[in-house]
């Protein structure tokens, strides 16, 4: 059986964690005078004066329906990077533990490697961007700790083989994340819907992207009690503002905006794609489950920087590895693609 607690780093294992204010009392009746706060108001129009949820535990249960998950298996974090941060604090020793990312990748995995002192291991994709299970296999070793798979993966676009990150899942013996910011551009279903069956799951998803969110900063995390019970005891007690739960908890009233905004991208990326295709200096148009293409060019950061001279700003990912002449190039509005069409056409 996986047990998380088996893996947490030993120091934490008998952290006795912060008990906030409200811990012996839920009501939102009373005369509250345990927390300091300030009784007559704020000095906003409206009222911020009293400490958020810590659990959020409206705002879960409404992300629990939309999802189709149970609330207790949700964990919310300022943006993505809290809970990968977050699993690195828990699991990881410094200078001791390793994990495994397969780049090219998102970068925030390693920066926050990096930041807590722990080796990531780069297992390159194959040639196809896909998992190299063969060098994975090998990379793991008895301080392997998580392996990080991002699907539809950033920069690349695509979503890397279903069985193959069902084999991780079932020989690894540590966490799996499964990031899945991108999930609302694919057509497969989220590793979210499985959490029973994989124990030592992780999925990753945003308010970021699909939902339109970024500047307030929600990033969610699904995975066993077991392993939220660990998140929840290290994070700060009151990690999402009062603001955040509240604009969110209103914003998802509004689902069918946010379908018809994805329906509306998915149109677009198919007219950008089409066009794109009539670019000659354009190589390669690698295939996307995202809201994003990485095309490849000979010229790649010529390109990129003549763009920028006409404030059109692309991703140049030319350095990385495998993206060799790699450009990202976010699907936007119908008068931006067309902007940017014209531009590479006035390039050439
Ligand atoms: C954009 C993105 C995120 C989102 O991060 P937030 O901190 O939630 O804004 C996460 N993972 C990947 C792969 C991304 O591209």
């Amino acid at each position: 059986m996986f047990d998380p607690n088996a893996l947490l780093r030993t120091h934490l294992q008998k952290l006795v964690p912060y008990s906030s204010a409200r811990d012996d009392y839920k009501g939102n009746e009373g005369v509250f005078l345990d927390a300091n706060e300030n009784p007559l108001g704020s000095i906003t129009e409206e009222d911020w004066n009293r400490y958020p949820d810590p659990y959020q535990k409206e705002l879960k249960a409404r992300i629990a329906q939309i999802k189709g998950v149970r609330s207790e298996n949700i964990f919310l974090g300022n943006g993505s990077d809290e809970p990968i941060d977050l699993l690195f604090r828990a699991f990881c020793e410094p200078g001791k533990d390793n994990v495994i990312i397969n780049p090219p990748t998102y970068g925030m995995y390693k920066v926050s490697a990096d930041i807590n002192n722990v080796e990531a291991r780069e297992v390159l994709l194959t040639a196809d961007y896909d998992l190299d299970m063969e060098v994975i296999k090998s990379a793991v070793d008895e301080n392997t700790k998580i392996i990080f798979i991002c699907s539809p993966n950033n920069p690349t676009g695509n979503d890397v083989s279903l069985d193959k990150i069902e084999e991780v899942l079932r020989f690894f013996k540590g966490i799996v994340l499964v990031d899945e910011a991108y999930v609302d551009f694919t057509s497969r279903h989220s590793f979210a819907l499985r959490l029973e069956e994989f124990p030592n799951l992780l999925v990753l998803q945003t308010f970021s992207k699909a939902w339109g969110l970024a500047a307030l900063r929600l990033g969610m995390a699904f995975a066993s009690e077991e392993i939220l019970a660990i998140l929840n005891k290290i994070k700060a007690p009151y990690n999402l503002s009062g603001l955040v739960q509240k604009t969110v908890l209103k914003a998802l009233e509004n689902l069918e905006k946010k379908d018809r905004m994805v329906d509306q991208i998915l149109k677009n990326r198919e007219s950008l794609g089409e066009a794109l295709k009539q670019i000659p200096m354009i190589k390669t148009i690698c295939p996307t489950d995202s809201n994003f293409f990485l095309v490849k060019l000979e010229n790649a950061s010529d390109v990129y920087k003549k763009l920028i001279e006409q404030k059109i700003i692309l991703r140049d990912r030319s350095k990385v590895a495998l993206c060799e002449g790699g450009i990202r190039i976010t699907v936007g509005t119908e008068k931006e693609n067309e902007l940017l069409i014209k531009a590479l056409k006035n390039l050439n």
